[in-house]
């Protein structure tokens, strides 16, 4: 059974992030913690945390499994569209525009957990995200030095309203995109007093909200074309480069453990679902 969008929980999960927003509306200026997916290094302290070395590992809390809304699908009608989405994956490596953000924002992948455990450092998992304020927002947040753990943030890639493709940190490094955070069942702890995220093993990717959607509204009028575009391109390349399933594209708001998040908001998956599709990633 699919999971739609607009499942029961909704409003109550923007109730509880309204609350959230408009204490942050209040620190004028400060699109950091706007942003949909501050890293909340501050993250809760699980129930039972071991004591480091005792390799014992905290499970995250229970959590719903993830049911993709991506679907099998080997042949596609649109040959315009397999023809632009193909001419668009082999144009990647020329249009994504890297940027140098400060070091505050991003880290290496751990090797190990806090508990002594080894870790892969492949990321396996896509998280998508939206900037909720504009691109170049987003970036000024970025390459801004961050002293404090609570406003270090940052995604692999953003997408910008006119498909720009930003590569803000390298897949190979840790991006902080996600807090308190699981994804079917797994999580790392990289601090024993602090709860678990999907960071270790995530690449974050965020789409440029559209001007109607700078609010906490639930919904906007969603991502252009060239965004579900390039989204798609970005993510082929990932899933050939990782070997990432399709069942392992998610959101945060279903790895998000605090219920806090709600992005990203009007996303439509079946115009992922098509362009995939044409690039051959769902066969
Ligand atoms: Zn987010």
């Amino acid at each position: 059974m699919r999971q739609p969008f607009g499942i029961p929980a909704w409003q109550h999960r923007w109730q509880a992030r309204h609350g959230w927003l408009l204490l942050a509306g209040g620190l004028a200026g400060s699109t950091l913690l706007i942003l949909c997916g501050i890293a909340l290094q501050r993250q809760l302290r699980p129930p039972s945390a071991p004591q480091p070395g005792s390799r014992q590992l905290p499970s995250p809390p229970a959590q719903a499994a993830w049911i993709s809304p991506l679907r099998a699908q080997c042949s596609v009608q649109d040959r315009a569209l397999v023809q632009r989405l193909n001419g668009l994956r082999q144009a990647l490596p020329q249009r994504l525009q890297r940027i140098r953000i400060d070091p505050s924002n991003f880290g290496d992948r751990f090797r190990e957990d806090a508990f002594g455990n080894r870790l892969d450092v492949t990321p396996s998992m896509v998280v998508m995200h939206e900037t909720v304020y504009g691109l170049n927002s987003a970036i000024n947040t970025f390459i801004t030095h961050h002293p404090n753990d609570a406003d270090q943030v940052s995604y692999h890639v953003l997408i910008g309203e006119k498909g720009q493709i930003v590569q803000a940190v390298d897949p190979s490094k840790r991006a902080f995109g996600a807090g308190n955070s699981a994804f079917n069942g797994r999580w790392v702890v990289t601090n024993a007093k602090l709860s678990g995220s999907v960071n270790n093993f995530a690449l974050h990717l965020s789409l440029e909200t559209p001007l109607d959607g700078e609010d906490d509204g639930p919904a906007h009028s969603g991502y252009t074309a060239a965004q579900y575009d390039a989204l798609a391109v970005v993510l082929a390349d990932w899933m050939d480069r990782f070997a990432i399933p399709p069942e392992h594209i998610t959101t945060h708001r279903h790895v998000d453990l605090g219920l806090e998040r709600a992005d990203p908001r009007s996303f439509d998956w079946q115009k992922l679902q098509i362009r995939l599709a044409a690039l051959g990633f769902l066969c």
